[in-house]
C-alpha cells in the first residue's frame, strides 16, 4: 500500500513537474510572441527594403516599340511598390529621379543602409517583338573562396571579396525569389507565373542582404510597352510584388 502510495505521489509529482514544463515553455513563447510583434511595432525596428529602379540617365535599358525607355517603367514602378511597402517599411530608393547610378553605388547603398532585402526592376527585352514573360532572378556568385582576397602582384588587394558576399544570402534569396513568384502567379500576367533562375548576376555580387531581379515582362513586346503606360496595371503588378516581399519578411 505504501508502495502504491508512494508510486502514486511520485506520478503526481512527475505529472506536477510536466505540468509546470509545459506552463514555462507557454509564457516563454508568449513572451516570444509578444516581443516578436513590439519589435515589429516599434519604428526604429521597421523592416529596411532596398528599391532599386534599373538603369537611369543616359542608360535607357530597352525600349517599347513605341519608344517608351526601359528607365522610366523601371521608376514608375518602383515608386509605386514605394508607396505601398512604405506603409509598413523604411524604403530606400538606390534612385528616385531620371539619373545615373552604378552598379557599386547601388550595392554600397544598400549594404550601407543595412538593408533586409533587395530588389532591382527591370524589363525584359527580346529579338522579336512577340517573345514575352516575367522572370525573377537570383544571383549565382561567382566560384570564389569568399575569405580570400583578390591578388595582384602576389599582394592581397582587399581582405573580404564583396564580389562573393552574396553567397552567405544564397537560400534566402531563394526563399525571396519563390515568394515573390507565388504572389505575382496571383494576378493576370504576361505568363501564369514567372520563371526563377538562379544566374551569375553582377549586380547582385556584392549585397550582404537577401537580393533578387525582377524582370517584369518585354518591353519590346506591344501588347506589355501599353500595359507599362496604364496605370492600373503598374499598380497591380506594385500590389503583388509588395505581398510577396511581406510574405518573405514575416516568414
Ligand atoms: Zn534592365
Amino acid at each position: 500500500m505504501r508502495k502504491h502510495l508512494t508510486i502514486n505521489k511520485c506520478c503526481s509529482l512527475h505529472r506536477h513537474g510536466l505540468l509546470m514544463l509545459i506552463a514555462v515553455i507557454v509564457v516563454c513563447l508568449c513572451l516570444a510572441g509578444f516581443e516578436g510583434r513590439r519589435a515589429f511595432a516599434d519604428s526604429s525596428a521597421l523592416p529596411v527594403i532596398i528599391i532599386d529602379p534599373g538603369h537611369g540617365g543616359s542608360d535607357r535599358g530597352a525600349a517599347g516599340p513605341g519608344g517608351l525607355p526601359e528607365k522610366q517603367v523601371c521608376l514608375d514602378l518602383a515608386r509605386r511598390l514605394q508607396g505601398i511597402v512604405g506603409q509598413k517599411a523604411r524604403v530606400v530608393m538606390t534612385r528616385s529621379e531620371d539619373y545615373g547610378v552604378s552598379l557599386v553605388q547601388r550595392a554600397s547603398l544598400a549594404n550601407h543602409n543595412q538593408g533586409d532585402l533587395f530588389i532591382s526592376l527591370h524589363t525584359g527585352a527580346g529579338f522579336t517583338r512577340t517573345i514575352n514573360g516575367h522572370s525573377i532572378y537570383y544571383d549565382l556568385p561567382p566560384d570564389r573562396d569568399p575569405g580570400q582576397g583578390s591578388s595582384a602582384g602576389g599582394k592581397d588587394l582587399l581582405p573580404l571579396q564583396w564580389d562573393c558576399v552574396q553567397h552567405g544570402h544564397a537560400m534566402s534569396s531563394a526563399r525571396l525569389a519563390q515568394s515573390l513568384r507565388a504572389s505575382l502567379a496571383q494576378i493576370s500576367m504576361p505568363s501564369a507565373e514567372p520563371d526563377v533562375f538562379q544566374a551569375p548576376m553582377v549586380l547582385l555580387h556584392g549585397l550582404d542582404m537577401p537580393a533578387v531581379i525582377y524582370e517584369a515582362g518585354y518591353l519590346t513586346h506591344p501588347t506589355m510597352e501599353k500595359r507599362f503606360e496604364d496605370a492600373q496595371y503598374l499598380d497591380s503588378l506594385a500590389q503583388a510584388l509588395a505581398a510577396g516581399i511581406f510574405d518573405f519578411i514575416q516568414n
